[in-house]
């Protein structure tokens, strides 16, 4: 099964003070004593031992290092294992590694000990995943929610969801084996139904709240629209040159075609998506013009729609303001340095950086996912796309049970809804699906 041991470079793949390589297996130990110049066998667990590294083959002293013993159970892996410290160059970092490699481990693949973290049962699927998201977080707000999910806030979140199914379905059960005892509180789909609905609208809450993470994390998809001439362009350079903007990447900002990340004071991110092609002009065929931006639009969290405060509305901008309608939208009156003050709206001048009324707006609309992430929630899309299955599920089973059909169809559903959410938690799963989430992982994690 797990037998052999393996090893791995773990802190980045750079020169640095101090470098790290980690064995994790039952070999950890005796491989490290063969390349020690002390023994570690009779060690203490948690402990730091100072020593040298020497060649077997030449005898030579390779580098001065610290030897953290880790003795199994009480470990990352369940397993023994043995950390080197050695220094940070990357040639002696990888010649140790080589050494230890020639002692009998493997390489680990990327995300293998924390693969192994999860198969021993030490943390649960959603725990590795938050290791992973604590490695990549970029944000205060990021590294925050994958602390959480490394203390285990989404076992937290589903645990008392799963024994509530469980409630339901042992209680259909026991109606249906032994419908003629009569010591048994008989179960019917009116007395099922309220328990139903009322878990159903835990998950809608905990998808809603999914929301606001991925929004918090990922950033607010924006689009940047209206007609040529109104101050697109200007309006983006504003929010680049906002105090506390940081820009984190801008691609050819020549023709309107941007695509980037503006993280805005307080932590919200704007994505801004590709607005090539929304103008109208007289080498693009209108009607493209416009199916172009509707897609964009599609794709859109925020629509920015940038109206010409200056002069009176046109017909193109109707048709865009008649577009978005139906998307979280601000419509912003540009060049409010010309124009006459307007009684309603978010009155802005992009060219001279006027623009805190729609940064307020964007604030108003968004600032409430910050709020809602002080609350357990979903991590990631996988997670997501499960809980949304449980709630597909659920929602089976009520419509079966609002309909007087049998229990046992509606029991079909509460299982299934039972599954999937097992399957956030990794207690169910597939070897292939866990072997391609754990390759995304970096090494020696
Ligand atoms: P785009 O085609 O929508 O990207 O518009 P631009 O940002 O290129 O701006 C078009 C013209 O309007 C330029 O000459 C800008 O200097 C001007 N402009 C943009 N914003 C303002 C503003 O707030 N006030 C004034 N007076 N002119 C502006
Ligand atoms: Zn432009």
């Amino acid at each position: 099964m797990l037998q052999d041991t393996i090893a791995a470079i773990s802190t980045a793949a750079q020169d640095g003070a101090i470098s790290i390589i980690r064995i994790s297996g039952e070999e950890a130990i005796p491989i490290a004593d063969a390349l020690l110049d002390r023994s570690l066998k009779e060690k203490d667990s948690h402990t730091v031992t100072y020593g040298h590294i020497i060649d077997p083959l030449t005898k030579e002293a390779v580098d001065e290092v610290l030897v953290s013993l880790f003795r199994a159970p009480r470990t990352y892996t369940r397993e023994d294992i043995v950390e080197i410290s050695c220094h940070g160059g990357r040639f002696i970092t990888r010649q140790i590694l080589q050494l230890v490699l020639a002692q009998g481990a493997r390489l680990a693949r990327p995300g293998e000990f924390t693969q192994r973290a999860f198969l021993s049962g030490r943390i649960d699927l959603t725990q590795a995943e938050a290791v992973n998201d604590m490695i990549q977080a970029n944000t205060k707000e990021n590294a925050q929610l994958a602390m959480a999910g490394i203390r285990g806030s989404v076992r937290k979140l589903l645990d008392p969801l799963i024994e509530a199914l469980l409630d339901m379905i042992a209680n259909i059960e026991v109606n249906i084996d032994y419908p003629e005892y009569e010591d048994i509180e008989e179960i019917t789909q009116e007395k099922l139904l309220p328990k139903a609905r009322a878990w159903i609208r835990e998950i809608e809450g905990i998808l809603q709240r999914a929301d606001s993470g991925q929004i918090i994390r990922e950033g607010i998809q924006t689009a940047i629209i209206g007609r040529p001439n109104v101050g697109k362009s200007s309006l983006l350079n504003a929010l680049l040159e906002e105090e506390k903007a940081i820009v984190t990447d801008i691609a050819g900002t020549t023709r309107d075609i941007v695509e980037g990340h503006i993280r805005l004071e307080g932590g919200l991110q704007l994505n801004l998506i590709d607005t090539a092609g929304i103008r109208t002009t007289q080498d693009i065929i209108e009607q493209k013009g416009i199916e172009k931006s509707y897609q964009i639009m599609e794709g859109a969290q925020l629509v920015i729609l940038v109206l010409d405060g200056s002069v009176p509305l046109q017909e193109e901008d109707r048709r865009l303001l008649a577009e978005s309608a139906d998307k979280t939208r601000i419509v912003v009156y540009n060049k409010a340095d010309l124009a006459r003050p307007i009684e309603e709206g978010i009155a802005i001048s992009a060219a001279k950086g006027d623009i805190q009324p729609l940064l307020d707006e964007i604030h108003r609309l968004f600032d409430h996912h910050r709020i809602a992430l002080s609350e357990p929630s979903l991590a990631n899309e996988r997670q997501i796309a499960l809980m949304r299955q449980a709630h597909a599920s659920m929602a089976s089973a009520i419509s079966a049970l609002e309909q007087g059909l049998e229990l046992e169809l509606a029991q079909i559903d509460l299982q299934e809804a039972y599954t999937s959410l097992k399957e956030i938690l990794g207690e169910v799963h597939r070897e292939d699906l866990i072997d391609t989430l754990f390759a995304n992982f970096c090494l020696g994690k």
